[in-house]
């Protein structure tokens, strides 16, 4: 098994024996940590992206967003892993093979 990505806080074996990581991502350079988890599967590429709640107008009025934040992602996090099980249960697309297996 490869190292999991930066981020990476759940993965999930799909029946086509592809992985779905689910990560923690910095989606935005200005935003320190991360805003928002993606499920993404190593099969067929299916992507499921929940957002933290982020608010740049906020953060404008210099407002703390640390509550905003959907409490460090845990419903965010939460709903990507149901999403990355409930895939992974039915995904039949193989890995890519990657170049020199
Ligand atoms: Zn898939």
């Amino acid at each position: 098994m490869s190292t999991w990505p930066t981020g990476t806080v759940a993965r999930y074996l799909t029946v086509g024996t592809a992985t779905v990581d689910v990560t923690e991502v910095a989606a935005y350079p200005s935003v320190e940590g991360p805003t928002e988890t993606v499920a993404l599967c190593g099969g067929c590429g299916e992507r499921h992206v929940r957002d933290w709640g982020f608010d740049f107008e906020a953060r404008d009025r210099g407002e703390d967003q640390s509550e905003r934040l959907d409490s460090g992602g845990a419903g965010a996090t939460a709903g990507a892993r149901r999403w990355a099980q409930s895939h992974a249960e039915r995904c039949r697309a193989l890995p890519k093979p990657e170049a020199g297996r």
